[in-house]
């Protein structure tokens, strides 16, 4: 069985959730389920409410369904309530890689993970233009990463319960001014520049989807740059969880940054930037596939 895809779309109506049918369709759960409020209003409604949709999306109300051409797809979370939570370094052989632009060559599996953040404004839509930033980093890169989206609160949360507070998985490119994030030490510069976070284009449920082995992408200009699985992250969903959760309380519609495999731009013989024009597709397998350009 496919997984539910749960999208947040707009058009002149406005924006509201919905359910992407099949290539072409659009299933408005603002019209089939009012009110429908927004993605983080629909994971607080908890299961009921997504027992509802599943019914609807089996059996979609005729005056609720929208050719998809109609709609611009926003990302699922359009406004987080507060920064994108990222993991650094979580997959060896991308810290191998990073290790042998500054001459390591026997780098050493990391302890614990290493969380940084991007400010909650920088999320932006799938095929939204993502802004070159010439003349503030010459070294712009991409990152494909797995997001996990919490569905409830938690804290202390053991590594047997983390998948308990999942509500589902999306796609994230942590796009990453590489200069600034040697620069300033503190990853925070390099990371949040304005609309660096594309993200979507749908989330699919923790129940439709099992994320522990999952092929993970991405294409520069039809270039294959990234291509690898969840399974090697080092530490895995629920120790990511269960980490940052350590006297943190984690809210439904956070959303977390796993980590991005190998291949990225500055790891690169000779090392490779973005630049205006560029197009980046990022897929993970039964999610979908992420698409953004490079602006102006
Ligand atoms: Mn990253």
């Amino acid at each position: 069985m496919a997984g539910l895809k749960l999208i947040t779309f707009a058009d002149a109506a406005g924006s509201r959730v919905g359910v992407l049918l099949d290539g072409a369709r659009v299933l408005d759960l603002g019209a089939a389920m009012p009110p429908a409020r927004g993605m983080i209003a629909l994971i607080e409604a908890g299961s009921a409410a997504l027992a509802t949709v599943r019914a609807l999306a089996a059996n979609p109300p005729a005056a609720a369904v929208l050719p998809l051409s109609s709609v611009a797809l926003q990302a699922p979370i359009p406004q987080p309530r507060r920064n994108v939570f990222c993991v650094g370094r979580n997959y060896m052989d991308h810290v191998a890689e990073g290790d042998r632009t500054r001459g390591i060559t026997n780098s050493e599996v990391p302890k614990y993970p290493q969380f940084f953040t991007k400010a909650a404004d920088t999320v932006i839509a799938p095929g939204a233009s993502v802004p070159s930033h010439a003349g503030v980093t010459q070294w712009l890169d991409y990152e494909v990463e797995l997001v996990a989206v919490i569905g409830t609160a938690g804290r202390d949360i053991p590594k047997e319960k983390a998948l308990d507070h999942v509500f589902g998985w999306t796609i994230g490119n942590d796009v990453t001014g590489r200069d600034l994030q040697r620069r300033h030490g503190q990853w925070f510069k390099g990371k949040s520049l304005d609309r660096s976070c594309p993200m979507g284009p749908v989330i699919v449920p923790r129940e439709d989807l099992d994320a522990s082995d999952l092929a993970i992408g991405l294409k520069i200009n039809g270039e294959q740059r990234q291509s690898s699985r969840t399974s090697k992250m080092i530490f895995d969903v629920t120790e990511i969880i269960h980490q940052l959760s350590a006297g943190f309380t984690l809210l439904p519609g956070d959303v977390i940054m796993t980590g991005t495999p190998e291949g990225v731009g500055y790891a690169m013989q000779p090392p490779q930037t973005m630049k205006t024009g560029d197009v980046m597709e990022l897929e993970i397998e039964g999610i979908g596939t992420l698409t953004n350009a490079i602006g102006d």
